[in-house]
C-alpha cells in the first residue's frame, strides 16, 4: 500500500500532516530515509521506521462483540444498521467482517475480523465448531426433545441437523414457557429457531454465548465490543 496512506493509517495524521512528517526525513523504509508519499510498501517484507521507532501497524484485527438486537450481522444492508456501523473504526484499513451471521433479533457473541484464513476454519462445516445458545422458548421442552436434538432434528425442508445438546435450564407450566441451553454444530439459516420450530416450540429470545472456546465476556455491554486477547486467540487458532 502507499507509504502515505499506511502513516495515516497507523495514526500519524492526515494525508497532508503525513507528507510534511515525510519532509522532515524521519521516516525510513529499510533503513532508508523516504520522502515519496506515494512508494508502496509491503510491511510483510518491507520495514518502516518513524523517527527510529517501527511502525506499530496491525494487519490483522480480532474482535468480540456482544451483538444487540436490531442491527444485521453483514457488512452493509440497505435499510438497517449493521455490526459494523458499530464500530469505531469505519475508515480503518483493516476493514473487519463479522464471522458468520446472527439474526437481526439474536444477541450475543460475535467475533469481526479481516482474517479470512480464520473465518473460513471457524465456519468451515468440515470443522463443526461448536456454537452454545441460551434461549427462552414459548412451549414446554421435553426430555422426547433432547432425545430428538441428540439424534439430529430433521426441519421442515427435510434436512436433518447434525447431533444437537439440548440443556433444560428450566420449564414453567403457568406460563407454558421454558429456558434451554444448546449447542449446535452447523450454523444452517434460522437454525435453532428451526430447531424449535420442528418440535412445535418457539424461540421468543435467543443469545449466542460461546463460539468454540471462545466465550462472550460478560462485561460486555449489549452493542460493546473488545479486541480478543492473545489467548483468545490462540484458542481459536
Ligand atoms: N439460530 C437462529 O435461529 N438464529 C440465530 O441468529 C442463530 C442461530
Amino acid at each position: 500500500m502507499r507509504l502515505d496512506k499506511l502513516l495515516a493509517h497507523s495514526g500519524l495524521g492526515t494525508r497532508k500532516e503525513v507528507k510534511k512528517l515525510l519532509k522532515k526525513k524521519i521516516v525510513e523504509v529499510n533503513n532508508e530515509i523516504v520522502t515519496d508519499p506515494k512508494i508502496h510498501v509491503d510491511l510483510d517484507v518491507d520495514h518502516v521506521t518513524v523517527s527510529g521507532e517501527t511502525l506499530d501497524y496491525q494487519e490483522f484485527i480480532y474482535l468480540m462483540m456482544n451483538k444487540p438486537q436490531g442491527v444485521i450481522s453483514a457488512t452493509e444492508d440497505n435499510m438497517h444498521e449493521t455490526v459494523l456501523d458499530l464500530l469505531e473504526m469505519q475508515d480503518s484499513l483493516q476493514e473487519p467482517h463479522p464471522v458468520g451471521r446472527l439474526d437481526i433479533d439474536t444477541e450475543g457473541l460475535l467475533i469481526l475480523t479481516n482474517d479470512g484464513k480464520l473465518t473460513h476454519r471457524l465456519l468451515s462445516p468440515k470443522h463443526h465448531v461448536d456454537k452454545l445458545y441460551y434461549a427462552e422458548i414459548d412451549g414446554i421442552v421435553t426430555e422426547e426433545d433432547q432425545t430428538v436434538f441428540e439424534q439430529g432434528v430433521i426441519l421442515e425442508d427435510d434436512y436433518q441437523t447434525l447431533p444437537a445438546k439440548l440443556d433444560i435450564v428450566s420449564v414453567n407450566e403457568d406460563t407454558n414457557t421454558s429456558v434451554i441451553k444448546l449447542v449446535i454444530q452447523e450454523g444452517k439459516f434460522h437454525q435453532v429457531k428451526r430447531m424449535m420450530h420442528s418440535v412445535g416450540k418457539e424461540v421468543t429470545y435467543l443469545k449466542r454465548l460461546e463460539m468454540g472456546p471462545l466465550k462472550l465476556d460478560d462485561q460486555l455491554e449489549l452493542g460493546a465490543y473488545r479486541e480478543l486477547t492473545s489467548e483468545e486467540l490462540d484458542l481459536l487458532r
